[in-house]
């Protein structure tokens, strides 16, 4: 049997949750559509337990089940929950240890709809948030009050990719009895072991890498034993539900997931080289390069990088500039979310709060595909012609 600690992550992604033998031999578990499970007699449907058995489509299918198990393993957590987005990922983990009167630390650098969530949904239900700088690392002691229950991190941080010291976090906030939730969506359950970190629960919007072909939503939680049944609890309490044709397309990305990802990364690290010796470019926002102010924790606690980074222009350009360099790309495309095989490009705009995020220039974010690396850089440079040609 594939265990925890048994095997290397490669084994774990190409084997993790898999059963042919209760399966004709096939060697991927089926998708099991299902509402109703029925049950063959009384005595049998008086003794089902509705919040553990495969009793109910909502409550999960085997289908869910091999997912979980897969994910869970990967990233060394005790056990997962898939959901059917990486928000709800992120909704169903922080409201689960939450009630009136409580309060929460969330890092600057956070998902925007994370920010959305605690901003209109937690606080009318009389949870207050702080937002506090990505950088603060053990300082983040002296914002921990009596009654902060949830600390969330995400590194590196969404549009500005910050790396935070999680570890020092996570202590700080183990010592005043806080859990600490993680987005571990850039770092992944193979790149980023949240569980060595001092995470207790890593989320994950799986819609990027896990599924890795942009073409399904899907969230996944992972935590340890000690968390698993309040999470499962709260899962059920909001009716959430990981549906099983994208849990099976969940668990298909996952198997080549690691071999996609040190593509991406090489890639990545082409183009964001590339990048550097611009003159268009101020600077390069990407931790996997030396030099980058979170290259140090990157390489103490990451294991690879994604394909996401962002990249400061050398000045603020206006729309017309911009639009000559972005609506003539061939490779990259403009579009919301990242992590499948193709290029993406768009303008970002982080909102802050606690701390000021300000640059020289115009920031974009690409997710480098798995195209040649040296097609991306020829795609980026004809757009950098057309940008120059509009703003003079
Ligand atoms: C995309 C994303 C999410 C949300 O995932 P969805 O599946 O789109 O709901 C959460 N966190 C981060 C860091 C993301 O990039």
């Amino acid at each position: 049997m594939i265990k925890k600690g048994n095997v290397r992550d490669e084994t774990l992604l190409a084997s993790g949750g898999r059963d042919p033998e209760s399966n004709y031999g096939i060697v991927n578990p089926p998708v099991y559509h299902a509402s109703t499970i029925t049950s063959p007699t009384l005595a049998e449907w008086r003794a089902r337990d509705f919040t553990k058995d495969i009793t109910y489509g909502r409550m999960g299918t085997p289908t869910q089940k091999a997912l979980e198990e897969a994910v869970a393993l990967v990233e060394g957590g005790d056990k997962a929950i898939a959901v059917s987005s990486g928000l709800a990922a992120i909704t169903t983990a922080v409201s689960t240890f939450v009630e009136s009167g409580d309060h929460i630390l969330v890092t600057d650098s956070a998902y925007f709809p994370t920010r959305n969530f605690c901003n209109n949904v937690m606080a009318k239900y009389g949870v207050e948030t702080t937002y506090y700088d990505p950088l603060i690392g053990g300082g983040i002691a002296d914002l921990i009050q009596d009654n902060t229950k949830v600390v969330m991190t995400e590194a590196p941080g969404s549009q500005t990719f910050e790396v935070q010291d999680i570890p020092a976090i996570s202590e700080a906030a183990h010592a005043r009895g806080a859990v600490v939730i993680n987005d571990n969506t850039w770092g992944t359950p193979l790149n980023f072991k949240s569980f060595d970190r001092g995470i207790d629960v890593s989320v994950h919007a799986a819609t990027k890498y896990i599924v890795g072909h942009s073409d399904a939503m899907l969230g996944i939680i992972v935590t340890t034993n000690e968390l698993y049944e309040r999470i499962l609890q709260n899962f059920r309490y909001w009716g959430q539900h990981g549906a099983p044709d994208d849990c099976y397309l969940g668990l298909r990305g996952l198997r080549t997931m690691g071999v996609r990802l040190k593509q991406h990364e090489f890639n990545a690290l082409a183009v964001a080289e590339w990048l550097q010796g611009r003159p268009e470019v101020s600077s390069v926002l990407f931790p996997a390069l030396p030099g980058d102010p979170g290259h140090e924790l990157w390489k103490r606690d990451f294991e690879g990088a994604a394909g996401l980074f962002g990249v400061v222009l050398d000045e603020h350009y206006d729309d017309a500039a911009l639009g000559a360099m972005l609506d003539g790309m061939e490779l990259f495309a403009m579009g919301a979310s990242w992590g499948g095989f193709e290029s993406l490009i768009l303008p970002a705009k982080p909102v802050r709060t606690a701390t000021s995020w300000d640059a020289p220039g115009t920031l974009i974010r690409l997710h480098v595909g798995l195209e040649h690396p040296d097609d991306l850089v020829a795609d980026l440079e004809a757009g950098f012609t057309r940008l120059k040609a509009v703003a003079g």
